[in-house]
């Protein structure tokens, strides 16, 4: 089985630059400074579509905490918290909700349109809870103020299907830290996880606002900032590295803080028992056992079963490739033959051709197949292919982490361009036999990356990468 990542041919709700320029300022305190939110050129659709894909990733990839006592404490926090942002930075169908990953790592990190990420290393490292709330107030001025999409908006243009994997890829690529080195911060996903000083410093000033209004201390916030620089390691840096220090970082805050009244007590009491049920669990996962797949929501450290997303292991048998091949155009640049009895598989963001019977739809989307090729385009990075293919081989290998390789890659051309084939081999999710993967590599105009993945039980592997060849050799494109 082949859990898809990577994601395809969605074009943007709107034109690719409609240029929302906007310029939102706003003021409620008389003395608190202005922020201004930076131009846009994405809609506030995109941003929720970007985010909740990304979320719907993570929460697969990432071994959520699931304990109640603590996601209704991170609820509380946070629902105060986005009650307190300023109306002018208000989205129709922004929706902030909080979840905590089982995640020893000192890190949190938001999602455009408001999915919160926070590790429980977070918590446990945090002395109070008006320091949790003052991570919780910063990411979620970074959504606010559209950050992510604001900082695409100056780089390059991108089809925002492309992005939520990228995204999912940055979160699991920093989760991994030094386990997956130079290749994780692939493409696009950093605009939306690691963000400049300028967009620090308003993420800082503005989430002081929001935690006095909301009946939080905002000196708690620079605090949490000493916490976990204080925390150090190996560990600390981590939510540092995406949002480095402004400069003066502690001292602009605590200025800041001083211009603000703080309306209430939003304190909600719950911090300390949250805390010491926290401890008394067996220990968060770390990144490397994230990144090695050995960390799963619901299961201890010791069971290193992989997450089968909801699919039972089965034996799959299909029809055999019919020697008819029928013509596709998945998208407009790009038109492809797949035997005929192959379905076209529907989906928003990818496009399958697999027999009846070789694909599975699992619960939050996800597609695998046992039998089949997919075709779909990523960002490119270097303008080199065989680097680019490598760092493309190491997305897929993320989320599928069997996946090894089976012999050298070839030179193949693919749609009369240079292009590169690579065997490997993976363990199917769903028959739990082995299973051959190729996959074929050639660079668009705009320098992405062109993929198609052939994917047959490793005993059938002979007949099917006959198949496949010719599933290639039919490539033709017009970008
Ligand atoms: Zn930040």
């Amino acid at each position: 089985m082949w859990y898809m990542t990577a994601r395809i041919f969605v074009q943007r709700g709107t034109g690719p630059l409609s240029a929302l320029l906007a310029v939102v300022a706003f003021v409620s305190l008389s003395a608190q400074t202005r922020i201004t939110p930076d131009k846009n050129s994405y809609s506030v659709a995109d941003d929720i579509k970007l985010g909740q894909e990304a979320s719907a990733e993570a929460k697969m990839q990432l071994p959520m905490l699931n304990d109640t006592r603590t996601d209704d404490f991170v609820e509380d926090v946070g629902a105060q918290l986005a009650a307190a942002i300023p109306a002018e930075l208000r989205h129709s169908g922004f929706r902030y909700t909080f979840d905590v990953v089982n995640q020893k790592d000192i890190n949190a990190f938001a999602l455009p349109g408001g999915p919160m990420f926070l590790n429980r290393g977070m918590l446990e490292a945090a002395k109070s809870e008006a320091e949790v709330a003052g991570v919780m107030a910063h990411e979620i001025s970074h959504v606010a103020l559209r950050h992510g999409t604001a900082q695409a908006t100056k780089g390059q243009k991108f089809q925002i299907g492309a992005v939520a994997g990228q995204i999912l890829g940055a979160i699991i690529g920093g989760a991994a830290g030094s386990v997956i080195s130079q290749g994780s911060q692939f493409g696009l996903g950093a605009y939306f996880l690691k963000y400049g000083r300028e967009y620090e410093r308003q993420a800082d000033l503005l989430g002081a606002q929001i935690m006095a209004r909301a009946g939080y201390d905002p000196r708690e916030m620079a605090n949490m900032f000493k916490t976990i620089q204080a925390e150090g390691g190996s560990s600390g840096p981590e939510w540092l590295s995406s949002h480095p220090d402004p400069g003066n970082r502690y001292n602009s805050i605590v200025k800041e803080a001083s211009m603000l009244r703080i309306e209430g007590n939003a304190n909600t009491g719950q911090f300390q028992s949250v805390k010491a049920r926290l401890g008394g669990m067996s220990p968060a996962y770390t990144a490397e056992q994230i990144a090695k797949g050995q960390a799963r929501s619901g299961t201890s450290s010791t069971n290193s079963s992989r997450n089968t997303g909801g699919i039972e292991r089965r034996s799959v048998t299909v029809e055999p490739p019919s020697s008819q091949f029928r013509t596709y155009s998945p998208a407009s640049f790009l038109r492809v033959s797949v035997p005929a009895n192959w379905r076209d598989l529907p989906s928003t963001d990818s496009q399958t051709y697999a027999p009846d019977s070789g694909y599975v739809e699992t619960d939050g989307g996800q597609s695998a197949f046992t039998h089949g090729v997919q075709i779909g385009v990523a960002q490119g990075g270097s303008g080199n292919l065989q680097r680019d293919t490598d760092q493309l081989v190491q997305t897929f290998a993320r989320s599928n982490p069997e996946l090894a390789s089976a012999g050298r890659a070839r030179s193949e051309t693919i749609g009369g361009r240079t292009g590169i084939t690579t065997p490997l081999s993976n363990i199917s999710d769903v028959t739990g036999e082995r299973e051959y993967v190729s996959v074929s590599t050639t660079h668009l105009r705009d320098g992405s990356l062109l993929y198609i993945i052939g994917v047959a039980p490793q005993v059938e592997a002979g007949t099917y990468e006959q198949v496949f060849r010719k599933v290639r050799q039919s490539v033709r494109i017009t970008d």
